[in-house]
């Protein structure tokens, strides 16, 4: 083994990219091959899957919203559990394992248990929906600042996010788990004073095989995100750096530097 870094009775959280498995860093897909157990998430597909070596052990604690299957103590048992049986235990997450990821809960039923714990960072769901949509999440002098926020409240729990925080007109909103509040996100950031026509990006699927961009303005969302299936992901872009390239921008662009 040309690494030494995954030992027997260890963890590694793994983040699995945004699905696209050549989205993968080199060491995750690494960590994938050398384990004797995968815990993975619902949003990691087969194509990344399919890395494991064919012995290894594949665990679903799939979580989607509204069908939770496993708790998140049974999964940090479960993990440790793993571990201190001996096996090479890798934890596969969506995207990056330190965003939305219950990672911190995860390293700390292992460090309680005295299990050796890494992270493989991953490619956040934020940066492929914008490589996919062909925009910035910034832009020079007008998106100065970029916000991760998850608009998942707790079940029977109202949304309680600082709105006019997120209503500064210099910011770009990256929402996680955005769709059934969309309604709501938009409403409450155009109370707190952010203009009705900010550009917004929805990316189903990114660098998904069923990938699709839907663009409009803030004022728009709810209807923007009405015909997204419940179990396909789906980022929400608010903000000017996610605006649409006007119509003959680029011919305009080369023309100038040809001219
Ligand atoms: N740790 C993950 C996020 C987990 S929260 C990351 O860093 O990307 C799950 C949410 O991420 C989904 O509800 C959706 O909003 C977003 N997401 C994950 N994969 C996605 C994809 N391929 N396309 C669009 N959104 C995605």
């Amino acid at each position: 083994m040309p690494h030494d870094d995954f030992p027997p009775a260890s963890v590694w959280l793994v983040g699995a990219g945004p699905g696209d498995p050549e989205l993968l860093t080199r060491k995750a897909a690494r960590l994938i091959a050398a384990a004797d157990v995968i815990f993975y998430d619902a949003l990691v597909g087969p194509a990344v899957l399919n890395l494991a070596a064919p012995q290894a052990e594949r665990v679903s604690v799939g979580k989607r919203s509204g069908r939770h299957s496993k708790d998140q103590a049974t999964i940090d048992a479960l993990i440790v559990a793993a571990a201190l049986a001996g096996q090479r235990v890798v934890r596969l997450k969506g995207g990056d394992p330190a965003i939305f990821g219950r990672t911190a809960e995860e390293v700390a039923a292992c460090r309680a248990a005295s299990v050796p714990v890494r992270i493989c960072p991953g490619i956040t769901a934020a940066s492929a929906a914008a490589a996919a949509a062909g925009t910035a999440l910034t832009l020079r002098g007008a998106a100065r600042r970029l916000t991760f926020v998850t608009a998942h409240a707790r079940a029977g729990e109202p949304l309680d996010l600082d709105w006019v925080g997120l209503a500064a007109e210099d910011a770009t909103l990256a929402v996680y788990m955005g769709r059934a509040a969309a309604a709501t996100v938009a409403q409450q950031l155009i109370a707190a004073g952010r203009s009705a026509d900010t550009p917004v990006t929805v990316v189903v699927n990114a660098s998904l095989p069923g990938e699709r961009i839907i663009r409009g303005k803030l004022s728009s969302l709810a209807f923007l995100v009405e015909t997204i299936g419940d179990r396909d992901p789906a980022m929400l872009l608010i903000g000017e750096a996610v605006r649409a390239p006007a119509r003959g921008a680029m011919q305009q662009l080369f023309a100038a530097v040809q001219a």
